[in-house]
C-alpha cells in the first residue's frame, strides 16, 4: 500500500516516493507576522502537521521546513502597496523587528495549542537575504530578468520563451493580461505580469539592505524560493501551502527556480500540496467583512460570533473531521459538533485501556485497521478514517461490558492502531493530558453517590445527581451491575 497524494501540479492523485529516500524534503509557506494569527493559520499549519507526521510514522526522515516572512510581503499582488509589517510598525509606533517578533511568539504560542509540532529548521527572510541575492544575480546572467532603477524583476515574457508560465495554477498569459491594471510603480515593468524580485527602497524605507543594485529589499516570492532550495536543495520532495498561494506566489516561485537553475530545476518540487480554506458561515473570512476570527478568539470565546470559549482539540478536530481539499465552513455549531465528537472518540479511548482480553475474537481488527490507512494513504482522508474510529465506539462499549470479545493479540493492535492515529498522526492530545484525573475522580465519586441513593430509594436525590452530572456534560449508560459515563458536552 503506498501514500498517495494529490499533485497540484499533474491535478491528479499520485504515489508518494521520495528523490532520496528514506529522506524527505518538505517546505511550507509560513505566516507573514503582522497580525494575530487566525483560522487560515491554523489550518495550513494543522494540514501540513498531519502530514509531517504521518510521513514520520512512515519511517521517513523529514526535514520539514516552513519559513517566517519578515519582510517583502506587500500589501498587493502586483507589487504595490506597503509592506505589511512595515504598516503595522508605523501605526503602532515601533520598529519592525517588534512586530515581526511580537507575532512570530503569538504564532508559536497559539500552534503550540494547536499541538501542532515545530518545524526541523523555521528561517526567516531576513535572516536569508545573502541567498536571495544570489539567487537574483543568477536569474539575471541567465538573461531571465532585467534591472530598472535599482529594482529587478522577472522578465516574465522572456521566461514564456522557454517554459511555460502558468503550468501550476492552469491561468494562461491572456488571463494575466486582462486581469493586470496599471498601477503606479509599474510603469517601471517592461509588462504588467513582470513581477519583483528585488525592490529599490526609498532613504526612509525601515528594511534595506546593500545589494548589487543599490540599497532595497527582497520581493515576496524569491524569499519561498531562496530559503526552501538553501535548505532542501532542488528539486525537493514536496511544497505546500493554502491554496490562495498557488498564483502569484508559487507560480512565481516555479518560474524563480527554472531561470535559476535551468530545466534540472524541475518545478522546485515534486509535489504541489495545497490545502483549502476557511469560510465563516458561507463567507470569505475577511477584516472588512467583520468575520475575521483568531485562534485566540477560539480559545476565549471572547467574539460576537461564539457564546463561549473552546479548547484547542476542538479546532483541531474541526479541521481533521474535512479532508484537507474541501473548503471548511466555520461556525459555533460546527466548533462545538466537532468538540462533542473529539470527547466521545477520546472517552472511548481511556475505556479501551479497562478492556480485559478474551480466548476468541469477536471480530477482525486487522480489517478495520487495514480500513483506517487505506483512508490515510488516499492522499490523508482524516475524514474516512475518524468515520471509521466513530464505527467502533459502539464495540468498545460492548468490549469492556464484556459482551463481545477480543484476545490478546487483538486487543493490543486495537489499542495500538487507536494510540497511532488519533494521537501520534492526528496529533490529538488525550483526555490524560488535560485535567482528566480530576475530572474522573470528581465524576466517579457522584455516579456513586448516585447508585448509593436509588439504593437507598432516595430518588429525589439520585436524579438531582443524574441532572447536575449532565450539566457536566456527562452522559450515563445504567446498566444493572455497573455504570459508565461519557464526555457528552
Ligand atoms: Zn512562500
Amino acid at each position: 500500500m503506498s501514500l498517495y497524494l494529490y499533485n497540484t501540479l499533474t491535478r491528479k492523485k499520485e504515489p508518494f516516493t521520495p528523490l532520496h529516500p528514506p529522506y524527505v524534503g518538505m517546505y511550507v509557506c509560513g505566516p507573514t507576522v503582522y497580525g494575530d494569527p487566525h483560522l487560515g493559520h491554523a489550518r495550513a499549519a494543522i494540514t501540513f502537521d498531519v502530514l509531517f507526521r504521518y510521513l514520520r510514522y512512515l519511517g521517513y526522515q523529514v526535514r520539514y521546513v516552513r519559513n517566517i516572512t519578515d519582510v517583502g510581503h506587500l500589501e498587493g499582488d502586483a507589487d504595490e502597496g506597503e509592506d505589511k509589517i512595515l504598516k503595522k510598525a508605523r501605526l503602532e509606533k515601533v520598529e519592525p523587528i517588534e512586530i515581526a517578533q511580537r507575532y512570530t511568539a503569538l504564532y508559536h504560542k497559539a500552534m503550540d495549542a494547536l499541538n501542532v509540532l515545530r518545524p526541523s529548521v523555521e528561517p526567516t527572510a531576513t535572516g536569508h537575504i545573502a541567498q536571495q541575492i544570489a539567487m537574483i544575480e543568477r536569474i539575471l546572467q541567465n538573461g531571465y530578468a532585467y534591472e530598472v532603477n535599482g529594482s529587478v524583476y522577472l522578465d516574465v515574457e522572456k521566461y514564456r520563451q522557454d517554459y511555460p508560465y502558468g503550468i501550476l495554477s492552469g491561468r494562461n498569459i491572456e488571463e494575466l493580461i486582462a486581469g493586470s491594471r496599471e498601477l503606479e510603480g509599474q510603469a517601471e515593468k517592461k509588462h504588467p505580469w513582470d513581477f519583483a524580485l528585488w525592490k529599490r527602497a526609498e532613504p526612509t524605507h525601515l528594511m534595506q539592505w546593500d545589494s548589487p543594485w543599490g540599497r532595497g529589499f527582497p520581493g515576496w516570492h524569491i524569499e519561498c524560493s531562496a530559503m526552501s532550495i538553501h535548505y532542501l536543495g532542488v528539486p525537493f520532495d514536496i511544497h505546500g501551502g493554502g491554496l490562495d498561494l498557488i498564483f502569484p506566489h508559487h507560480e512565481a516561485e516555479i518560474a524563480q527556480a527554472h531561470a535559476c537553475f535551468g530545466p534540472e530545476a524541475h518545478h522546485q518540487a515534486r509535489f504541489w500540496i495545497h490545502n483549502n480554506l476557511v469560510t465563516i458561515e458561507g463567507q470569505k473570512m475577511s477584516k472588512s467583512l467583520g468575520n475575521f476570527i483568531t485562534i485566540e478568539e477560539i480559545f476565549t470565546g471572547r467574539h460576537p460570533k461564539l457564546s463561549r470559549g473552546y479548547p484547542p482539540m476542538a479546532l483541531r478536530f474541526l479541521f481533521l473531521q474535512a479532508h484537507y481539499r474541501s473548503t471548511v465552513d466555520f461556525s459555533e455549531e460546527a466548533l462545538s459538533a466537532a468538540y462533542k465528537g473529539y470527547l466521545r472518540l477520546m472517552t472511548a479511548f481511556e475505556r479501551l485501556k479497562e478492556v480485559r482480553p478474551h480466548t476468541y475474537s469477536s471480530f477482525s481488527v486487522s480489517a478495520w485497521r487495514e480500513r483506517v490507512f487505506t483512508a490515510l494513504h488516499d492522499d490523508l482522508n482524516t475524514a474516512a478514517a475518524l468515520a471509521a474510529f466513530f464505527e467502533q465506539t459502539e464495540d468498545i462499549l460492548r468490549l469492556r461490558r464484556q459482551e463481545i470479545f477480543l484476545t490478546p493479540e487483538d486487543l493490543s493492535l486495537l489499542q495500538k492502531t487507536w494510540q497511532e492515529v488519533l494521537i501520534d498522526i492526528l496529533g490529538l492530545i488525550p483526555l490524560t493530558q488535560v485535567e482528566w484525573h480530576r475530572w474522573k475522580i470528581a465524576i466517579e465519586l457522584l455516579i456513586r453517590l448516585r447508585r448509593e441513593a436509588r439504593a437507598a430509594k432516595n430518588y429525589s436525590l439520585a436524579d438531582l445527581l443524574r441532572d447536575e452530572l449532565q450539566n457536566m456534560g456527562v452522559r450515563l449508560l445504567d446498566f444493572p451491575d455497573e455504570t459508565l459515563w461519557e464526555m457528552h458536552e
